[in-house]
Protein backbone atom coordinates (compact mmCIF):
# COMPACT_ATOMS: atom_id res chain seq x y z
CA UNK A 1 0.00 0.00 0.00
CA UNK A 2 1.20 3.33 -0.86
CA UNK A 3 1.74 6.20 1.67
CA UNK A 4 -0.70 9.36 0.90
CA UNK A 5 1.65 12.32 1.07
CA UNK A 6 -0.18 14.20 -1.66
CA UNK A 7 0.26 17.67 -2.16
CA UNK A 8 -1.84 18.79 -4.74
CA UNK A 9 0.06 22.06 -5.16
CA UNK A 10 3.44 20.72 -5.51
CA UNK A 11 3.23 17.78 -7.11
CA UNK A 12 1.63 16.52 -10.57
CA UNK A 13 0.94 13.20 -9.56
CA UNK A 14 -2.77 12.83 -9.80
CA UNK A 15 -4.68 13.01 -6.82
CA UNK A 16 -5.70 9.56 -4.69
CA UNK A 17 -8.86 8.45 -4.72
CA UNK A 18 -11.27 9.22 -2.09
CA UNK A 19 -12.04 6.13 -1.52
CA UNK A 20 -8.61 4.81 -1.31
CA UNK A 21 -7.75 7.51 1.10
CA UNK A 22 -10.41 6.23 3.52
CA UNK A 23 -9.73 2.71 2.81
CA UNK A 24 -6.53 3.55 4.42
CA UNK A 25 -7.15 5.80 7.34
CA UNK A 26 -9.69 2.98 8.51
CA UNK A 27 -6.74 0.23 8.08
CA UNK A 28 -4.38 1.83 10.76
CA UNK A 29 -6.58 4.41 12.50
CA UNK A 30 -9.83 3.48 14.33
CA UNK A 31 -12.51 4.53 12.72
CA UNK A 32 -10.17 6.49 10.67
CA UNK A 33 -9.86 9.30 12.71
CA UNK A 34 -8.23 10.21 15.88
CA UNK A 35 -11.67 12.57 16.99
CA UNK A 36 -15.02 10.71 16.34
CA UNK A 37 -16.31 13.62 14.81
CA UNK A 38 -13.94 13.69 12.55
CA UNK A 39 -15.23 10.50 10.79
CA UNK A 40 -18.93 12.67 9.09
CA UNK A 41 -21.17 9.86 10.20
CA UNK A 42 -23.41 11.96 11.91
CA UNK A 43 -23.94 13.72 8.31
CA UNK A 44 -23.54 10.17 6.45
CA UNK A 45 -20.45 11.93 4.45
CA UNK A 46 -17.46 10.81 3.94
CA UNK A 47 -14.96 12.05 5.60
CA UNK A 48 -12.57 15.52 4.71
CA UNK A 49 -9.03 15.30 5.11
CA UNK A 50 -7.62 18.86 5.20
CA UNK A 51 -4.15 19.40 4.11
CA UNK A 52 -2.86 22.99 4.15
CA UNK A 53 -5.39 26.12 4.56
CA UNK A 54 -4.70 29.86 5.09
CA UNK A 55 -7.03 32.71 6.30
CA UNK A 56 -10.43 31.18 5.75
CA UNK A 57 -9.32 28.54 2.84
CA UNK A 58 -8.83 24.95 3.16
CA UNK A 59 -7.61 22.53 0.98
CA UNK A 60 -7.96 18.58 1.05
CA UNK A 61 -6.17 15.75 0.30
CA UNK A 62 -7.63 15.87 -3.38
CA UNK A 63 -6.88 19.69 -4.02
CA UNK A 64 -10.53 20.56 -3.34
CA UNK A 65 -11.32 23.98 -2.09
CA UNK A 66 -13.31 24.95 0.84
CA UNK A 67 -14.60 28.17 2.19
CA UNK A 68 -13.84 27.23 6.48
CA UNK A 69 -16.39 27.52 8.65
CA UNK A 70 -14.90 24.69 10.91
CA UNK A 71 -11.90 26.59 12.15
CA UNK A 72 -10.03 24.08 13.97
CA UNK A 73 -13.05 23.81 16.55
CA UNK A 74 -12.58 27.39 17.40
CA UNK A 75 -9.31 27.19 17.91
CA UNK A 76 -8.24 29.27 14.71
CA UNK A 77 -10.23 32.51 15.41
CA UNK A 78 -7.28 34.99 13.40
CA UNK A 79 -7.81 31.96 10.62
CA UNK A 80 -5.41 29.48 8.94
CA UNK A 81 -1.48 30.22 8.85
CA UNK A 82 -1.65 33.93 10.58
CA UNK A 83 1.43 35.52 9.69
CA UNK A 84 2.11 36.55 13.23
CA UNK A 85 1.60 32.84 14.40
CA UNK A 86 3.77 31.48 11.96
CA UNK A 87 6.51 34.27 12.12
CA UNK A 88 6.42 33.21 16.16
CA UNK A 89 6.86 29.25 15.49
CA UNK A 90 9.62 30.01 12.87
CA UNK A 91 11.48 31.99 15.56
CA UNK A 92 10.56 29.69 18.66
CA UNK A 93 11.87 26.44 16.36
CA UNK A 94 15.01 28.10 15.28
CA UNK A 95 15.82 28.21 19.30
CA UNK A 96 14.54 24.87 20.21
CA UNK A 97 11.80 22.80 19.68
CA UNK A 98 11.28 21.49 23.56
CA UNK A 99 13.20 22.41 26.08
CA UNK A 100 11.57 20.26 28.93
CA UNK A 101 12.08 22.96 31.70
CA UNK A 102 9.87 26.17 32.42
CA UNK A 103 10.45 28.66 29.39
CA UNK A 104 10.13 32.36 29.92
CA UNK A 105 7.17 32.48 27.55
CA UNK A 106 4.81 30.65 29.98
CA UNK A 107 5.15 33.44 32.09
CA UNK A 108 4.18 35.73 29.29
CA UNK A 109 1.62 34.02 28.45
CA UNK A 110 0.62 33.15 31.84
CA UNK A 111 0.63 37.22 32.16
CA UNK A 112 -1.23 37.96 29.45
CA UNK A 113 -4.06 35.64 30.15
CA UNK A 114 -4.55 37.40 33.66
CA UNK A 115 -4.32 40.67 32.31
CA UNK A 116 -7.49 39.82 30.13
CA UNK A 117 -9.44 37.67 32.48
CA UNK A 118 -9.79 39.74 36.35
CA UNK A 119 -11.02 36.21 38.17
CA UNK A 120 -7.29 34.61 36.88
CA UNK A 121 -4.51 35.27 39.49
CA UNK A 122 -2.28 32.42 38.27
CA UNK A 123 -2.55 29.72 35.65
CA UNK A 124 -1.65 25.98 35.27
CA UNK A 125 -0.86 24.82 31.36
CA UNK A 126 -1.83 21.66 30.33
CA UNK A 127 -2.18 19.93 26.90
CA UNK A 128 -5.94 20.33 26.17
CA UNK A 129 -9.19 21.37 27.18
CA UNK A 130 -9.65 18.03 28.83
CA UNK A 131 -6.80 18.00 30.95
CA UNK A 132 -7.26 21.32 32.27
CA UNK A 133 -10.99 20.67 33.01
CA UNK A 134 -10.01 17.17 34.97
CA UNK A 135 -7.57 18.89 36.74
CA UNK A 136 -9.82 21.89 38.03
CA UNK A 137 -12.25 19.71 39.37
CA UNK A 138 -9.81 17.40 41.06
CA UNK A 139 -8.75 20.60 42.56
CA UNK A 140 -11.96 21.43 43.45
CA UNK A 141 -12.85 18.95 45.18
CA UNK A 142 -9.40 18.43 47.59
CA UNK A 143 -10.02 22.17 48.17
CA UNK A 144 -13.79 21.73 49.52
CA UNK A 145 -13.18 18.07 50.67
CA UNK A 146 -16.08 17.09 48.80
CA UNK A 147 -16.82 14.68 46.09
CA UNK A 148 -19.41 15.29 43.81
CA UNK A 149 -19.42 17.47 40.89
CA UNK A 150 -22.72 19.13 38.88
CA UNK A 151 -22.65 19.53 35.16
CA UNK A 152 -25.38 20.80 32.49
CA UNK A 153 -26.78 18.12 30.10
CA UNK A 154 -25.23 18.99 26.57
CA UNK A 155 -22.16 20.51 28.20
CA UNK A 156 -18.86 19.05 26.85
CA UNK A 157 -15.77 19.54 29.20
CA UNK A 158 -14.01 16.77 27.78
CA UNK A 159 -13.60 13.04 28.49
CA UNK A 160 -12.05 13.40 31.40
CA UNK A 161 -13.69 10.20 33.70
CA UNK A 162 -15.96 12.22 35.81
CA UNK A 163 -17.75 13.63 32.66
CA UNK A 164 -17.98 10.65 30.86
CA UNK A 165 -19.31 8.75 33.88
CA UNK A 166 -23.17 8.94 32.47
CA UNK A 167 -21.91 7.02 29.38
CA UNK A 168 -20.72 4.04 31.48
CA UNK A 169 -18.52 2.53 28.95
CA UNK A 170 -15.06 1.60 30.33
CA UNK A 171 -15.90 3.52 34.18
CA UNK A 172 -16.12 2.24 37.50
CA UNK A 173 -19.95 1.92 38.70
CA UNK A 174 -19.53 4.34 41.36
CA UNK A 175 -18.45 7.09 39.67
CA UNK A 176 -21.87 8.16 38.58
CA UNK A 177 -23.13 8.98 41.67
CA UNK A 178 -20.31 11.48 42.73
CA UNK A 179 -21.55 13.05 39.03
CA UNK A 180 -24.84 15.17 38.83
CA UNK A 181 -26.17 16.30 35.72
CA UNK A 182 -28.90 18.50 34.74
CA UNK A 183 -30.76 20.87 32.36
CA UNK A 184 -28.92 23.44 31.29
CA UNK A 185 -31.13 26.91 31.61
CA UNK A 186 -33.38 25.69 34.21
CA UNK A 187 -33.01 27.62 37.72
CA UNK A 188 -35.65 25.55 38.79
CA UNK A 189 -33.94 22.28 38.54
CA UNK A 190 -30.48 24.30 39.99
CA UNK A 191 -32.03 25.46 43.00
CA UNK A 192 -33.41 22.36 44.02
CA UNK A 193 -30.37 20.10 43.31
CA UNK A 194 -28.05 22.78 44.98
CA UNK A 195 -30.62 22.54 48.06
CA UNK A 196 -30.47 18.74 48.30
CA UNK A 197 -26.56 18.35 47.60
CA UNK A 198 -25.16 21.57 49.25
CA UNK A 199 -22.97 20.15 51.53
CA UNK A 200 -21.58 17.52 48.73
CA UNK A 201 -21.01 19.26 46.39
CA UNK A 202 -17.15 20.15 45.47
CA UNK A 203 -18.03 22.29 42.40
CA UNK A 204 -20.39 23.35 39.64
CA UNK A 205 -19.11 23.51 36.16
CA UNK A 206 -20.55 25.00 32.95
CA UNK A 207 -19.90 26.16 29.43
CA UNK A 208 -21.41 29.96 30.37
CA UNK A 209 -22.26 29.82 26.57
CA UNK A 210 -22.75 26.20 25.58
CA UNK A 211 -21.27 25.11 22.33
CA UNK A 212 -21.18 21.41 22.04
CA UNK A 213 -25.13 20.80 22.00
CA UNK A 214 -25.18 23.59 19.07
CA UNK A 215 -24.63 27.07 20.30
CA UNK A 216 -26.87 28.23 23.16
CA UNK A 217 -26.68 31.18 25.15
CA UNK A 218 -27.63 31.03 28.73
CA UNK A 219 -30.96 32.66 29.18
CA UNK A 220 -30.88 35.96 31.20
CA UNK A 221 -29.60 35.62 34.95
CA UNK A 222 -28.62 32.00 34.79
CA UNK A 223 -25.01 32.05 35.47
CA UNK A 224 -25.75 35.58 37.94
CA UNK A 225 -27.78 32.61 39.75
CA UNK A 226 -25.59 29.43 39.82
CA UNK A 227 -22.78 32.06 41.04
CA UNK A 228 -25.08 33.30 43.77
CA UNK A 229 -26.04 29.53 44.92
CA UNK A 230 -22.40 28.11 44.77
CA UNK A 231 -20.92 31.76 46.89
CA UNK A 232 -23.78 30.59 49.16
CA UNK A 233 -22.47 27.27 49.78
CA UNK A 234 -19.15 27.22 49.48
CA UNK A 235 -19.01 25.18 46.42
CA UNK A 236 -16.74 26.27 43.66
CA UNK A 237 -17.75 27.55 40.51
CA UNK A 238 -15.75 26.44 37.26
CA UNK A 239 -16.60 28.29 33.78
CA UNK A 240 -15.29 26.46 31.23
CA UNK A 241 -14.10 29.18 28.98
CA UNK A 242 -12.51 26.27 26.52
CA UNK A 243 -14.28 27.73 23.54
CA UNK A 244 -15.55 31.13 24.51
CA UNK A 245 -12.33 32.29 25.79
CA UNK A 246 -10.52 34.51 24.39
CA UNK A 247 -13.64 34.19 21.08
CA UNK A 248 -16.23 36.17 22.86
CA UNK A 249 -14.05 39.02 23.86
CA UNK A 250 -10.39 39.09 25.65
CA UNK A 251 -12.42 38.47 28.74
CA UNK A 252 -14.29 35.87 27.60
CA UNK A 253 -17.86 34.49 28.70
CA UNK A 254 -17.53 35.74 32.12
CA UNK A 255 -16.43 39.25 30.64
CA UNK A 256 -19.60 39.31 28.56
CA UNK A 257 -21.95 38.50 31.37
CA UNK A 258 -19.91 39.91 34.38
CA UNK A 259 -19.57 37.01 37.00
CA UNK A 260 -16.23 35.87 38.47
CA UNK A 261 -15.75 32.28 38.47
CA UNK A 262 -13.86 30.55 41.21
CA UNK A 263 -11.53 28.53 38.04
CA UNK A 264 -11.83 29.31 34.97
CA UNK A 265 -10.41 26.45 32.23
CA UNK A 266 -9.10 27.28 28.73
CA UNK A 267 -7.82 25.67 25.98
CA UNK A 268 -8.43 26.60 21.78
CA UNK A 269 -7.92 29.67 20.96
CA UNK A 270 -4.84 30.64 23.72
CA UNK A 271 -2.41 27.90 22.20
CA UNK A 272 -2.69 29.58 18.43
CA UNK A 273 -3.30 26.60 16.97
CA UNK A 274 -0.87 24.41 18.69
CA UNK A 275 -2.45 21.65 21.54
CA UNK A 276 -2.88 23.44 24.75
CA UNK A 277 -5.19 23.66 27.66
CA UNK A 278 -4.95 26.08 31.23
CA UNK A 279 -6.61 26.26 34.45
CA UNK A 280 -6.43 29.59 36.71
CA UNK A 281 -8.10 31.46 38.94
CA UNK A 282 -7.63 32.33 42.02
CA UNK A 283 -4.38 32.21 43.90
CA UNK A 284 -5.50 31.09 47.36
CA UNK A 285 -7.17 27.90 45.40
CA UNK A 286 -4.57 27.86 42.51
CA UNK A 287 -1.77 27.43 45.47
CA UNK A 288 -3.50 23.78 45.98
CA UNK A 289 -1.56 22.31 43.04
CA UNK A 290 1.74 20.53 43.07
CA UNK A 291 3.62 21.68 43.93
CA UNK A 292 2.85 24.30 46.20
CA UNK A 293 0.07 21.85 47.38
CA UNK A 294 -1.21 18.92 47.61
CA UNK A 295 -3.00 18.08 44.38
CA UNK A 296 -1.10 16.22 41.39
CA UNK A 297 -0.74 17.65 38.03
CA UNK A 298 2.30 17.66 35.63
CA UNK A 299 3.00 17.01 32.30
CA UNK A 300 5.83 16.63 29.86
CA UNK A 301 4.51 18.48 27.49
CA UNK A 302 2.74 21.06 29.59
CA UNK A 303 3.50 24.72 28.53
CA UNK A 304 5.34 23.56 25.40
CA UNK A 305 6.84 26.28 24.15
CA UNK A 306 5.49 26.20 20.93
CA UNK A 307 2.08 25.98 22.13
CA UNK A 308 3.29 29.52 24.14
CA UNK A 309 5.09 30.62 21.42
CA UNK A 310 1.65 30.71 18.69
CA UNK A 311 -0.83 31.63 21.97
CA UNK A 312 1.35 34.48 23.21
CA UNK A 313 1.69 35.98 19.57
CA UNK A 314 -2.51 35.35 19.25
CA UNK A 315 -2.80 36.78 22.48
CA UNK A 316 -1.33 39.90 21.49
CA UNK A 317 -2.51 40.04 17.95
CA UNK A 318 -6.02 39.50 19.76
CA UNK A 319 -5.18 42.52 22.22
CA UNK A 320 -3.50 45.09 19.69
CA UNK A 321 -6.19 44.59 17.06
CA UNK A 322 -9.01 43.34 18.34
CA UNK A 323 -10.99 41.63 15.31
CA UNK A 324 -13.99 40.81 17.53
CA UNK A 325 -16.48 43.74 16.37
CA UNK A 326 -15.77 43.07 12.84
CA UNK A 327 -16.41 39.01 13.29
CA UNK A 328 -19.55 39.74 14.72
CA UNK A 329 -21.35 41.82 13.07
CA UNK A 330 -19.93 39.57 9.89
CA UNK A 331 -21.45 36.69 12.19
CA UNK A 332 -25.03 38.99 12.23
CA UNK A 333 -25.12 39.19 8.69
CA UNK A 334 -24.33 35.36 7.67
CA UNK A 335 -27.46 35.26 10.63
CA UNK A 336 -29.67 37.42 9.03
CA UNK A 337 -28.51 35.43 5.16
CA UNK A 338 -29.40 32.64 6.24
CA UNK A 339 -32.59 33.20 8.32
CA UNK A 340 -34.04 35.22 5.09
CA UNK A 341 -33.04 32.17 2.81
CA UNK A 342 -34.58 29.19 4.98
CA UNK A 343 -38.12 31.81 5.72
CA UNK A 344 -38.09 32.56 1.66
CA UNK A 345 -38.15 28.68 1.63
CA UNK A 346 -40.31 27.92 4.39
CA UNK A 347 -38.20 25.25 6.00
CA UNK A 348 -38.48 25.72 9.69
CA UNK A 349 -35.05 26.40 10.82
CA UNK A 350 -34.02 28.19 13.83
CA UNK A 351 -30.32 29.89 14.10
CA UNK A 352 -28.80 30.49 17.16
CA UNK A 353 -25.58 32.25 18.00
CA UNK A 354 -23.27 34.60 20.12
CA UNK A 355 -20.58 36.28 19.20
CA UNK A 356 -18.90 34.93 16.44
CA UNK A 357 -20.27 31.22 17.01
CA UNK A 358 -23.41 29.84 15.12
CA UNK A 359 -25.61 26.81 14.84
CA UNK A 360 -28.26 26.01 12.50
CA UNK A 361 -30.88 24.00 13.94
CA UNK A 362 -33.58 22.45 11.34
CA UNK A 363 -35.85 22.86 14.15
CA UNK A 364 -38.89 25.34 14.89
CA UNK A 365 -37.78 25.90 18.36
CA UNK A 366 -36.89 27.62 20.86
CA UNK A 367 -33.88 25.84 21.80
CA UNK A 368 -32.55 26.36 25.26
CA UNK A 369 -31.22 22.90 26.23
CA UNK A 370 -30.10 19.35 25.04
CA UNK A 371 -33.32 17.71 24.57
CA UNK A 372 -34.68 20.39 22.92
CA UNK A 373 -31.19 20.24 20.63
CA UNK A 374 -32.09 16.64 20.55
CA UNK A 375 -35.27 17.05 18.42
CA UNK A 376 -34.04 19.10 15.94
CA UNK A 377 -33.92 17.05 11.97
CA UNK A 378 -30.84 15.47 12.17
CA UNK A 379 -31.96 13.95 8.70
CA UNK A 380 -32.15 17.57 6.87
CA UNK A 381 -29.56 19.05 8.92
CA UNK A 382 -26.96 15.98 7.36
CA UNK A 383 -28.84 16.55 3.53
CA UNK A 384 -27.99 20.38 3.90
CA UNK A 385 -24.19 19.70 4.96
CA UNK A 386 -23.23 17.52 2.20
CA UNK A 387 -25.09 19.57 0.22
CA UNK A 388 -22.73 22.73 1.40
CA UNK A 389 -19.65 20.37 1.05
CA UNK A 390 -20.07 19.21 -2.50
CA UNK A 391 -19.92 23.16 -3.44
CA UNK A 392 -16.44 24.48 -1.66
CA UNK A 393 -18.13 24.60 2.00
CA UNK A 394 -16.73 23.19 4.76
CA UNK A 395 -19.27 23.62 8.15
CA UNK A 396 -18.51 20.67 11.29
CA UNK A 397 -20.18 17.68 10.38
CA UNK A 398 -22.86 17.21 13.16
CA UNK A 399 -26.10 19.12 13.93
CA UNK A 400 -24.95 20.19 17.81
CA UNK A 401 -21.28 21.65 16.90
CA UNK A 402 -20.95 25.91 16.67
CA UNK A 403 -19.80 27.18 13.18
CA UNK A 404 -16.91 29.50 13.97
CA UNK A 405 -16.06 32.59 12.09
CA UNK A 406 -12.64 34.47 12.51
CA UNK A 407 -10.75 37.83 11.43
CA UNK A 408 -9.80 36.08 8.00
CA UNK A 409 -13.51 35.78 6.71
CA UNK A 410 -14.91 38.88 4.97
CA UNK A 411 -17.95 39.95 3.82
CA UNK A 412 -17.73 38.33 0.41
CA UNK A 413 -17.16 34.78 2.04
CA UNK A 414 -20.91 35.16 4.14
CA UNK A 415 -22.11 36.18 0.69
CA UNK A 416 -21.03 32.46 -0.78
CA UNK A 417 -21.79 30.78 2.02
CA UNK A 418 -25.16 32.07 2.18
CA UNK A 419 -25.71 31.46 -2.01
CA UNK A 420 -24.27 28.13 -1.07
CA UNK A 421 -27.08 27.65 1.49
CA UNK A 422 -29.58 28.57 -0.72
CA UNK A 423 -28.93 25.94 -3.39
CA UNK A 424 -28.44 23.53 -1.11
CA UNK A 425 -31.91 24.33 1.09
CA UNK A 426 -33.46 23.73 -2.23
CA UNK A 427 -31.86 20.13 -2.87
CA UNK A 428 -33.51 19.36 0.51
CA UNK A 429 -36.27 16.85 0.58
CA UNK A 430 -40.00 18.72 1.63
CA UNK A 431 -41.61 16.98 4.34
N1 LIG B 1 -14.47 22.11 27.11
C1 LIG B 1 -15.17 22.54 26.06
C2 LIG B 1 -16.25 23.58 26.29
C3 LIG B 1 -14.91 22.05 24.79
O1 LIG B 1 -15.64 22.47 23.74
C4 LIG B 1 -13.88 21.10 24.62
C5 LIG B 1 -13.54 20.51 23.27
N2 LIG B 1 -14.28 20.86 22.21
C6 LIG B 1 -13.17 20.68 25.75
C7 LIG B 1 -13.48 21.21 26.98
C8 LIG B 1 -12.08 19.67 25.62
O2 LIG B 1 -10.97 20.25 25.00
P1 LIG B 1 -9.92 19.35 24.20
O3 LIG B 1 -10.61 18.85 22.97
O4 LIG B 1 -8.78 20.31 23.91
O5 LIG B 1 -9.50 18.26 25.12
Amino acid sequence: MTAITHDARRTTQKPPQQGDVVRQANTYLVGGVNSPVRAFRQIGAEPVMLVRGRGAAVVDVQGRRYLDFIGGWGVLILGHNHPAVVTALRRRISQDIMTGLTHPDEIELARLIREAVPSVEQVRFTVSGTEACMTAIRLARAYTKRDKILAFDGCYHGHGESFMARRRAGLPKGLAQEVLSIPFNDVAVLEETVRQHAEELACVIVEPVAANMGVIAPRPGFLARIRELTSRHGILLIVDEVVTGFRLGCGGAQGRFGIQPDLTTFGKVIGGGLPIGALGGAKRIMQHLAPEGEVYHGGTFAGHPLSMAAGIATLKELTAHPPYERIERLTQQLVGGLTTETERLGVPVLITHMGSMLTVFFSDGPIENDQQAKRSDRELFGCWATSLLGDGVLIPPSPFEALFLSSAHTEAHVERMIRAARVALRKIPSR
